[in-house]
């Protein structure tokens, strides 16, 4: 995808001393209980028994804790009020982002989740990535300038450091509200020049960005886009094995923020 030069998402924020004082507060969102479940016991974080901070009603969960010193929240959009499955996809993502940014005033967002991956672009099952830039591919306006916002695409926050020492592999995101990919969808992921197909990416990048909080997106692939298997059968058998590893990527994250600023990212 070609983002326009100055669509940078999640700049870093603008004031040299939010940039440059240690971070404290992380927003995780992730959107399926599956992946979030290995993190929640990882950093020992508990379900908040105060929803006074949500709107009520809404399934959204949020998890607290305190991981060396930072305060980590992670919120999962929960499960569907009506059918009772995990609320995936753009619409609940961007809304628990929006939420608790402005509930937890967070220093970085980190979008974590499963994600397909195209192996023309050298992704295999089990692979971690870190996303360079999102874009969405499934909002066409063939109208002049509506189909670049329709696309949104976006650079994401630069974290040369955090991919010196990860040694994560880096790609392009494409998001959509379909699990499976139409032609319609193909034709504009490859137009992206993505290597990484998710539900929620460039979602949680559009409301960072509104709110001007640096974001990164931590995926690992659970399914080959162009490969042999039915995604959604490759999805289900890869789900809690290739979770184990985006557990693992999204804590040496953690734990190379804790006691850095943004600036040192
Ligand atoms: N049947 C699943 C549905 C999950 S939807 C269930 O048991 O609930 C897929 C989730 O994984 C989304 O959050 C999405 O971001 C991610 N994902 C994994 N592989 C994907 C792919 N090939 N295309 C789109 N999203 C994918």
């Amino acid at each position: 995808m070609a983002p326009p030069e100055d669509s940078v998402a999640n700049p870093p924020p603008e004031t040299e001393e939010a940039n440059t004082k240690p971070i404290s507060t992380i927003l995780i969102v992730i959107a399926m209980h599956t992946e979030a479940a290995p993190l929640v016991s990882k950093f020992e974080l508990v379900e908040d028994s105060d929803k006074s901070m949500f709107p009520k009603g809404v399934p959204w969960v949020r998890y607290r804790g305190k991981y060396k010193e930072l305060d980590i929240n992670l919120v999962w959009p929960g499960k569907d009020p009506a059918l009772g499955v995990d609320s995936v996809g753009t619409v609940s993502s961007s809304l628990v982002t929006y939420a608790s940014i402005q509930a937890f005033n967070p220093d970085i967002v980190i979008n974590a989740g499963t994600a397909g991956g195209f192996k023309a672009k050298g992704a295999s099952v089990g692979d971690v990535y870190l996303a360079s830039a999102v874009a969405f591919h499934d909002r066409r306006i063939p109208i002049p300038v509506f189909d670049l916002y329709g696309i949104g695409a976006k650079q994401t926050f630069s974290c040369p450091n955090i991919l010196k020492e990860l040694n994560l592999k880096v790609g392009n995101l494409s998001t959509g509200d379909s699990l499976d990919m139409s032609p319609h969808d193909e034709t504009a992921i490859l137009a992206n020049d993505a290597t990484l197909k998710d539900m929620e990416g460039a979602a949680v990048a559009y409301v960072a960005d509104l709110l001007s909080v640096p974001a990164i997106f931590v995926k690992a692939v659970t399914d080959l886009v162009d490969g042999e298997k039915p995604t959604a059968e490759e999805f289900l058998q890869n789900l809690v094995l290739v979770t184990a590893a985006l557990d693992q990527a999204v804590t040496r994250v953690v734990d190379f923020i804790s006691g850095k600023c943004i600036s040192d990212l």
